[in-house]
């Protein structure tokens, strides 16, 4: 396992970190509690010490399970959990509210989800568009002073949002959205994070599967599972990204005998200001995976082929923008 230092702070931690929005089975067809355990402990015995949860991932349910997983282990000085505020639920609805009244009710209760007396790193889920992104910032200040939260964190949001927030707090990380098929940030957040030394914790690395090599053209899912309204699955663009997948495997082998899914997270970890990759998996063997992607580096020769592969094979890119819960009324409106 490779390893980095959190910018501001002393925690060194993997550069693959266990995600675990699958893990709470909301958006993502169910989940088996006692299998989601197995997981957690299996990427403890890879040299994952970074977890990143959040309170909406099955509506308390994934925070529960990462709380039972680190309590069965122990050493909970030895792992950084992360986890998130700033999104409530109601009836299976989400909405956002990053409210000083929401952030303090939620802290205690992801706290006793948790089964710990701090969170490592507490990131704000999305811009909440109805408060004054100063008070959201002071909120975690406070949080911080206090010893709750030992790293601040942002995520989904845009360097202009970062610098409100920054006149207001301390702030160590940022989570935005990050895979080869999903590169937005590379326009704006991440000359952003770079100039300011902020670290970048990058999601969906396998693009919900997709980068794994795994899907087929007659693949499908099922109850309620995001990728059944996720535009990349639909036609005829499913096509073009299984095309593309189906090169960039080639691309692995060719040049390095890796795997389409080694090359995916390499590419993320070897971009300039990458901290970590969170790697959404929900069962032991898919972590037998991780080794492929640690250790080595891709050459500048395989990054431009990578990118002719792309933009040859994608003719109407999207992003991941159906994932946004609904705004609400700016502050200002
Ligand atoms: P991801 O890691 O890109 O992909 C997860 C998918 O990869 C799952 O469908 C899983 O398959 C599959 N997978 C993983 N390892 C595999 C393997 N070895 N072989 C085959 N398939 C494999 O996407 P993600 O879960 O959306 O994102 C990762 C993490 O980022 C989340 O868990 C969460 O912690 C975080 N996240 C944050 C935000 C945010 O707004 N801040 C948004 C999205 C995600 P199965 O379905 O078959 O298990």
């Amino acid at each position: 396992m490779e390893y980095t230092v959190i910018s501001g702070t002393e925690m060194n931690v993997s550069r693959i970190a266990q995600g675990t929005w699958a893990i709470g089975g909301w958006m993502w067809g169910g989940t088996d509690e006692r299998e989601s355990i197995r997981t957690i402990h299996t990427a403890l015995d890879k040299g994952i010490n970074l977890i990143d949860t959040a309170p909406v991932y099955g509506f308390g349910v994934s925070e529960e399970i990462v709380g039972k997983a680190i309590e069965e282990r122990g050493h909970r000085d030895k792992v950084f959990i992360a986890t998130k505020v700033g999104l409530e639920w109601h009836n299976g609805s989400v909405s956002r509210n990053s409210s000083r009244d929401r952030i303090r009710k939620e802290v205690q209760d992801s706290l006793r989800r948790l089964r710990m007396d701090y969170i490592d790193i507490y990131q704000v889920h999305w811009p909440d568009s109805a408060v004054p992104i100063e008070e959201t910032a002071r909120t975690m200040q406070a949080l911080f002073k206090e010893g709750l939260i030992r790293a601040i964190g942002v995520s989904n949001y845009s360097p202009e949002q970062m610098n409100q927030f920054m006149s207001a707090s301390e702030l160590h990380t940022v989570q935005p959205p990050y895979n080869l098929f999903e590169r937005q940030i590379d326009r704006d957040v991440l000359p952003y994070v770079r100039e300011k030394n902020l670290s970048v914790l990058a999601y969906g690395p396998l693009c919900r599967g997709l980068l794994t090599g795994t899907m087929q053209p007659d693949t499908k899912f099922t109850g309620d599972d995001l990728r059944q309204s996720d535009p990349k699955f639909q036609p005829p663009r499913f096509a073009q990204y299984l095309n593309a997948v189906q090169q960039l495997d080639d691309l692995a082998h060719k040049r390095y005998g890796k795997h389409v899914m080694d090359l995916a997270v390499r590419w993320v970890l070897d971009q300039p200001g990458i901290t970590a990759a969170l790697w959404g998996a929900r069962h032991p063997a898919e972590l037998e995976a991780v080794a492929g992607a640690v250790d080595w580096n891709l050459d500048a020769d395989t990054r431009a082929a990578v990118d002719q592969i792309l933009r040859e094979t994608i003719a109407n890119p999207i992003g991941p923008e159906f994932m946004a819960p609904p705004t609400r009324n700016s502050v200002s409106a």
